[in-house]
């Protein structure tokens, strides 16, 4: 089997809805290309004295809609392509739901779970440092992705503010409450998934008590999917993180797998009431009427797409599956629920805390939801109707609707100079 990069998976899609746009080939040359990348060398005291120089990204994929927006990694495995391939996705999920936002990424190379508070809070004030001439709340906005939280996007306020010498909130999202994070954000990706489900299970006409669940990944994406599928009456029969998974034909309880996560670090050994141990991979091809990946991408492929019996595929993750994936899924008539409209409620609620910053005026949890719930509701019912119309799978609609979005921005602007 070839390798497929996450770009390359981000290419293949954008060029099968281009192949059924009725749009020039200049716009489509632009539309394929990333406006901007900076990658960065950024020098760390750690702990014991010695000066680790880590590698750190930032990507612009397109701008013709608004600022850049999206969130930064930490993860061994990030690279340059990997983060123009988010940017890019960011861009086709910020126009799919509306935002006023182009789409970008950040990424720096390391193992958070090796670094120390101190180590981290350095690294992550030093990559605000060296990207901070292409940062800003009109410029490009930050936020959380994996291996970030709340915590990360602090420090990075605290770094943008003292650098350019203001007090501006808007120029990162997903920040604590205490720094004017919104009500909601915490959960908002989540709650997003949560709703694209219900409306999937709506359609399917399957009664959401009698469904079951698989969440692979039990972050911050991950943990609220289950929990807010286990308080609807769902049951979760599987959980995994990268230590690996567990499976309860039964169902799971999702907070005492949260607290057990909390204490030991990982869900993969958690016991109760004839729990069993399930490798990640096995996870992905367990019998349900719900698989949600909520980790990494790409962790649907050619290799076991044949083996999945879920009915719904609700994409938590960015990326979860490649273009040989998706045909299979086609075939088997499997109900894929693409990341670019699945996972958009974290960045609408992102949005919601920028125009809140911007304002200087805070709405309250309930208006949160009910303005995250409309949007999440309107996109899907779009883009649903794309795909009835043209015949096509859910994915390409979503891309044919933000696409069209993306280019009429661009034809509206033309280049400059
Ligand atoms: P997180 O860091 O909170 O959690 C990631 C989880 O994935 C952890 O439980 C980790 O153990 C698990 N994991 C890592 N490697 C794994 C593997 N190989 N197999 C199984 N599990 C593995 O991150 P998150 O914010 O929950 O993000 C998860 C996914 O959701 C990412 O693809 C991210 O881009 C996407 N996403 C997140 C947000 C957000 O607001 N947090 C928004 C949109 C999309």
């Amino acid at each position: 089997m070839v390798k497929v990069s996450a770009l390359d998976v981000a290419n293949q899609q954008l060029e099968k809805a281009l192949e059924r746009m009725d749009l020039d080939e200049n716009t489509k040359n632009q539309l394929r290309k990333t406006e901007k990348v900076l990658t960065v060398s950024i020098p760390v005291k750690m702990d014991n004295g010695q000066v680790n120089v880590f590698t750190g990204f930032r990507a612009q994929y397109n701008t013709a809609r608004g600022p850049a927006k999206g969130g930064v990694r930490y993860h061994p495995q990030v690279c340059f392509d990997e983060v123009k391939a988010l940017a890019a996705w960011m861009t086709w999920k910020c126009a799919v739901v509306g935002l006023p936002y182009g789409g970008g990424k950040g990424g720096i190379i390391c193992n958070p779970k090796e670094l120390s508070e101190g180590e981290l809070e350095r690294l992550s004030r030093r990559y605000i440092y060296e990207i901070s001439s292409i940062i800003g709340p009109n410029k490009d906005i930050p936020a959380p992705d994996v291996y970030t939280n709340p915590q990360v996007m602090g420090w990075y306020i605290d770094t943008y503010n003292m650098l350019n010498g203001e007090a501006a909130f808007a120029c990162v999202t997903g920040k604590p409450l205490a720094l004017w994070g919104s009500e909601g954000r915490v959960e908002a990706t989540a709650s997003g998934v949560v709703q694209t489900i219900v409306m999937s299970l709506n359609r399917l006409d399957i009664v959401p008590e009698e469904a079951t669940v698989v969440v692979q990944g039990y972050g911050n994406a991950g943990f609220y999917i289950a929990k807010f599928l286990h308080e609807k009456g769902l049951k979760i029969i599987g959980v995994s993180d990268s230590k690996g998974g567990v499976y309860n034909s039964n169902g799971l309880d999702s907070i005492a797998l949260y607290q057990h996560k909390k204490e030991t670090g990982t869900v993969s050994d958690f016991k109760r009431n004839g729990t069993e141990k399930i490798a990640n991979d096995d996870l992905l091809k367990l019998e349900c009427d719900i698989l949600i990946p909520a980790a990494l991408e790409e962790v649907i492929n050619e290799n076991n797409a044949h083996d999945i019996k879920a009915k719904i595929i609700a994409e938590a993750a960015n990326g979860p599956t490649t273009s040989e994936a998706d045909e299979i899924l086609k075939e088997k008539g499997v109900f894929v629920i693409p990341d670019i409209l699945a996972n958009a409620g974290g960045v609408v609620v992102s949005y919601f805390e920028w125009v809140q910053n911007l304002n200087g005026y805070f709405w309250t949890e309930e208006k949160v939801q009910l303005r995250l719930k409309a949007r999440m509701e309107k996109a899907f019912d779009e883009v649903l109707q794309i795909a009835q119309k043209e015949d096509i799978d859910n994915r390409t609609a979503a891309y044919i609707c933000a696409v069209k979005k993306v280019a009429q921005a661009m034809k509206f602007r033309g280049i400059w100079p």
